[in-house]
């Protein structure tokens, strides 16, 4: 009893200290912070769970978490920048796997529900199997394991029948008093398959939907199985997470004019992406030398960083190019896209590292009016996100999408290594437009040129 009363009270801090940390986390300036209350949480959370009497099988758990937790040290540890993508997806698969793997443990056991408790069980597994196996086919694309898109012929009618029957095989599961362990087995292969066909045709710009919307259900699956097993944090944790991303899922979907239906079922694959009128015209260059002395001695530059910034490692020597231009009088900010880079966030999380001052970090919609006002957009390893077709050709994939206004400056300075496409695989018309020149090499390098360059025309 007294035990029991221990572990709610310190299950309901715990929760409080969850939708803390949470809270935390929606502000650059206080995201660490929230990080690492929600981290030790999880960690008391945990720890308590030990308290709760009449564990069995305690060296297992114990083994688990050493083999778990020792796995995600070393990962976080080595992970690159640009390799957090598919390792985000890979965690919120393993949480969706563990929400699937408790739901089996209860049927295998056989233990009497009610009608709610056994629906909520069968829906965990569903949801949870398909964040597992949906995230390990999001993992495999994002590390180049996969081809982008693989769409089956009547994709839509096999989801369709798919999802019909892991449904009715998983109600009948749910409520038999005791199903037997093939009908079991067959239950999860079927949820499994589901969430494999399901990432399987999502390619191109649509992947960061998908990231958000795997890791809403596995939210999802984790307060379900809290509600089976009657465990309060997990019914909070899992409940705070399915909410968050389902409206980080919206506001993305929303990002990127592309509703959550079509991404599912209408998804941009390469057949489609290679649509849209075809871009005329030629790109032309310009020397590191000219694109110094076009931001020194104009007003106002803003900095647009895509994918490519991350691939090259480049925002400290990003940062340092600004700080020297603002030494010289020039006014730099930064202007993010809501899918910029290869995760939600990722472009603010590396400048910040750099060390650039949050109220240097513009959001698509707060920055988009002052292009007009800019004389340099400075565009470095960034594609899609300034990609003008998505205002202008109907026909585009990416057609609707808003864009960073980069076009509309006076000058537009392209920094890339070549006349590579954008992730969606889609030609850029921006460089093709007048006012642009391309600066090509690696962004890390180009910058540093840049910086000399800044630098000679000081001395
Ligand atoms: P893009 O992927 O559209 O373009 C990146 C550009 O960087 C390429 O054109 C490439 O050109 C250039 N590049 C690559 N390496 C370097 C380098 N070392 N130095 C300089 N340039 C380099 O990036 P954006 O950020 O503009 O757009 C993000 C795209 O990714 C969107 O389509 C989005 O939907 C998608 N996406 C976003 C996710 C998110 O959550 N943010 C998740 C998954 C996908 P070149 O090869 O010629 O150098």
């Amino acid at each position: 009893m007294t035990s029991n009363w221990f572990v709610s009270m310190a299950y309901f801090v715990v929760t409080v200290v969850f939708i803390l940390g949470l809270k935390a986390m929606a502000s650059p300036v206080t995201a660490r912070r929230g990080i690492v209350w929600a981290g030790f949480a999880m960690v008391a959370a945990t720890v308590v769970t030990f308290f709760i009497p009449g564990l069995n099988n305690v060296g297992l758990m114990v083994a688990a978490i050493v083999l778990g937790g020792g796995a995600a040290w070393w990962s976080g540890k080595v992970v690159k920048m640009t390799d957090m993508p598919q390792m985000v997806a890979i965690y919120n698969g393993m949480g969706g796997g563990a929400a699937a793997g408790i739901a089996a443990v209860e049927l295998v056991r056989g233990a009497e529900h009610d009608a709610v408790t056994s629906t909520l069980l069968v829906l965990g597994a569903i949801i949870g199997s398909v964040a597992f196996s949906g995230s390990c086919v999001a993992f495999a694309k994002l590390q180049g394991l996969l081809n982008k898109a693989i769409r089956l012929p009547a994709q839509n009618n096999v989801n369709f029948f798919l999802a019909l029957a892991t449904f009715g095989i998983g109600l009948t599961v749910g409520y038999s008093a005791a199903p037997s362990g093939f009908e079991i087995f067959l239950f999860f292969v079927l949820a499994l398959a589901l969430g494999v066909v399901l990432v399987l045709p999502i390619g191109g710009a649509d992947m960061p939907v998908v990231i958000s919307l795997l890791n809403a259900f596995t939210g999802l699956a984790v307060g379900f199985k809290g509600f089976v097993i009657g465990n309060p944090a997990l019914i909070v944790a899992g409940i705070v997470v399915g909410a968050s991303g389902m409206l980080l899922t919206q506001l993305m979907a929303k990002a990127m004019n592309r509703p959550i239906k079509n991404i599912i079922f209408a998804p941009i694959t390469g057949a489609a992406a290679e649509g849209g009128e075809a871009v005329e015209g030629t790109m032309r260059e310009l020397s590191a030398m000219d694109a110094a002395s076009l931001m020194r001695y104009g007003q106002k530059v803003i900095i647009v960083p895509g994918y490519g910034m991350a691939v090259a490692g480049a925002q400290h020597k990003v940062w340092e190019m600004a700080q020297l231009l603002e030494e010289a009088g020039v006014e730099v900010v930064f202007a993010i896209h809501p899918v910029a880079g290869r995760m939600p966030g990722h472009m603010n999380v590396l400048l910040a590292e750099a060390g650039v001052p949050y109220d240097k970090i513009f959001d698509l919609e707060e920055i988009n009016a002052d292009f007009a006002q800019a004389d340099v957009a400075l565009v470095i390893g960034a594609n899609d996100v300034v990609n003008p077709v998505a205002r202008t050709d109907k026909s585009s994939p990416i057609y609707g999408m808003p864009i960073l206004n980069a076009d509309m400056a006076q000058n537009v300075i392209v920094v890339k290594r070549g006349k590579g496409a954008g992730y969606s695989g889609i030609e850029n018309a921006l460089f093709y437009k007048d006012n642009c020149r391309m600066l090509y090499g690696s962004a890390q390098q180009v910058v540093g040129e840049v910086i000399q360059n800044v630098k000679a025309l000081e001395g």
